[in-house]
């Protein structure tokens, strides 16, 4: 039993440094792959309901407020609330409730999610996307994280990899919300919610291709040499919008 979970342990800690694109077709990124299905099949062998996983996300949130200056009073909730109303109605966890908090920071260009339905944008965010569709795509990116139980996955992660050693619980995950926020999925995981993020878009009657335009914006804002390609956990804006323009054309059709 111990030799096994030091194989889990080392799966985890190997696969983040890894290199995917977003259909892996040679042997590396055929084992990237298959190493990723394996680690979400040990870590579903400790199944966690939709209400614990909401439970766990309000405890989250409850330190996300504590920790970051969340607007109480947003001037475009109402139309953020909506489109979260719309992206939500094809989700394939209907269980879970889905809230839209905004961060007031007019510098940082970010949007992310934690387990059981909070997703965060930063101000920026809203105002620098240029269209309705844009947001929508960037949000519904962030759902698919939720929906396809990345997010939950992240959360069961770093407590089973705690468990091993000593009584460190969900409570825990928690406290430590800023480690949780900063552990990347992976690229794997990224091109995943690129993928769910589109499909949801189309179903809510946006245009997915707007979401292209996100990529097109942040390429040009990004510069890394080759090396930090290799290690980075997101993958290049570039290739995310070329994987995604695939999608949209063979898969979506539009
Ligand atoms: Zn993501």
């Amino acid at each position: 039993m111990k030799s096994v979970c030091c194989f889990v342990l080392l799966l985890f800690a190997a696969v983040p440094l890894l290199h995917a694109q977003c259909n892996p077709d040679d042997t590396v990124e055929s084992w990237y792959s298959w190493a990723k299905e394996w680690e979400n099949y040990a870590v579903d062998q400790f199944p966690i309901s939709e209400a614990d996983e909401m439970k766990i996300g309000d405890t989250l949130n409850q330190n996300m407020y504590k920790e970051n200056k969340i607007i109480k009073k947003y001037n475009k909730q109402a139309y953020l609330d909506g489109i979260v109303k719309k992206l939500t109605k094809n989700v394939k966890r209907p269980g879970i409730t889905y809230t839209i908090h905004v961060i007031d920071d007019p510098k940082t260009l970010n949007a992310f999610s934690v387990a059981g339905g909070h997703l965060y944008v930063t101000s920026k965010m809203v105002d620098w996307t240029e269209s309705e569709d844009e947001l929508a795509f960037v949000i519904a990116h962030e759902i698919a994280h939720i929906d396809n139980r990345h997010s939950i996955r992240k959360v069961q992660k770093m407590v089973l990899g705690h468990t091993l050693f000593d009584s460190y619980g969900y409570g825990d995950v928690a406290a430590n919300l800023g480690l949780l926020i900063s552990a990347p999925f992976g690229q794997i995981d990224e091109y995943d919610a690129d993928r769910g993020g589109a499909t949801l878009t189309a179903k809510a009657g946006y245009n997915p291709r707007k979401g292209l335009r996100f990529f097109e914006k942040m390429d040009e804002k990004e510069s890394y040499d080759l090396m930090e390609k290799i290690i980075r956990t997101h993958p290049y804006s570039k290739e995310r919008l070329n994987c995604l323009d695939d999608y949209i054309k063979n898969e979506l059709g539009m």
